[in-house]
């Protein structure tokens, strides 16, 4: 038996970081929503244990270091699963771009080995054990639209934002965000976002407030030290994008756009100036859409 499952790219339309934790970890603030950019997962059940991997993109690591990997590990494990599965991973979605890959990687095999291995176990099960492989996990498990808090491991999901254009361009650069996440001066932040703003804007569906509301902390760590980023922020400005904003820790930079006449005005832009620029629809809210 074979099943294929869709593991969407996230953005953040806020991201802030309220305090460093004696645990090592920061208290984050962050609404996120996915977009209809995905890695495609195929699991073939297998009658004997055993987890193999296979992935389309030469540069991902194929072992325990896999955060798909590390999630099919932590359920057969974790529920003394007898079968094994073989995941192949088509990657679409850049690698160490802020957009969330490997978390939702995870995420779309906890889902999909929860039914294939018929573990019945709730999404909140899912996403308590996807919070011990990464911070974005849990959102990830849920998808749609949510605001993370905590680590990132508190999800409250929210409705569908305004539905409208993503355009993603990723420059040429690999962030680690654990260097950005060290290096930020949490007591010298110069702007929180407004998340409350942003809450208001979803629930609103207003698409202007939700642009006025992009905000990420996080900036203040990459955008000084990555041109091609600042750039690109401008270029989708000049270019006419509604709202513009980085990813996460970053390097890629996302335009919102409400017009798809617009939509292709932006992208060209881009084009001229990076190779990876993709135009995608917000995903929003339906969880069947997301996980079909
Ligand atoms: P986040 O925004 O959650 O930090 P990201 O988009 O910046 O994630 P990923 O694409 O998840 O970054 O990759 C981060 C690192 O994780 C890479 O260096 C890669 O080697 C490793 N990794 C582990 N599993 C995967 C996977 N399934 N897909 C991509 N990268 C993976």
């Amino acid at each position: 038996m074979r099943i294929s499952v869709k593991a969407p790219a996230k953005i953040n339309l806020t991201l802030d970081v309220l305090a460093k934790r004696p645990d090592g970890y920061h208290e984050v603030e962050m609404v996120m929503t996915t977009v209809d950019l995905a890695d495609r997962i195929d699991l073939t059940l297998l009658e004997e244990d055993g987890i193999t991997l296979d992935c389309s993109a030469s540069f991902v690591p194929l072992d325990e270091r896999n955060h798909a990997y590390k999630a099919a590990q932590l359920l057969r494990d974790r529920y003394g699963v007898k079968k094994g599965v073989r995941i192949y991973i088509d990657k679409q979605i850049p690698v160490a771009a802020g957009l969330g890959g490997g978390s939702s990687d995870a995420a779309a095999v906890l889902r999909g080995l929860n039914s294939l291995w018929g573990l019945n176990l709730s999404l909140a099960e899912l996403a308590r054990i996807g919070a011990e492989i990464g911070s974005d996990v849990p959102f990830c498990v849920y998808g749609g639209t949510a605001l993370a808090r905590g680590r990132g491991e508190i999800v409250t999901p929210l409705g569908p934002p305004a539905p409208c254009w993503v355009v993603l361009a990723k420059p040429p650069l690999g962030v680690s965000t654990a260097d950005v996440y060290g290096s930020l001066r949490v007591d010298k932040i110069a702007r929180h976002p407004r998340t409350d703003a942003m809450l208001k804007a979803i629930e609103r569906q207003d698409f202007r407030l939700m642009c006025d509301s992009l905000g990420n902390v996080l900036e203040e760590v990459t955008l000084p030290r990555h041109a091609q980023v600042r750039q690109i922020k401008e270029l989708m400005r000049d270019s006419g994008a509604d709202g513009v904003l980085m990813s996460g820790s970053g390097p890629t930079v996302f335009a919102l756009v409400q017009k798809q006449a617009k939509v292709y005005r932006i992208y060209n832009a881009l084009r001229g100036f990076v190779k990876e620029v993709f135009a995608v629809r917000m995903l929003g809210g339906s969880e069947a859409e997301i996980l079909a």
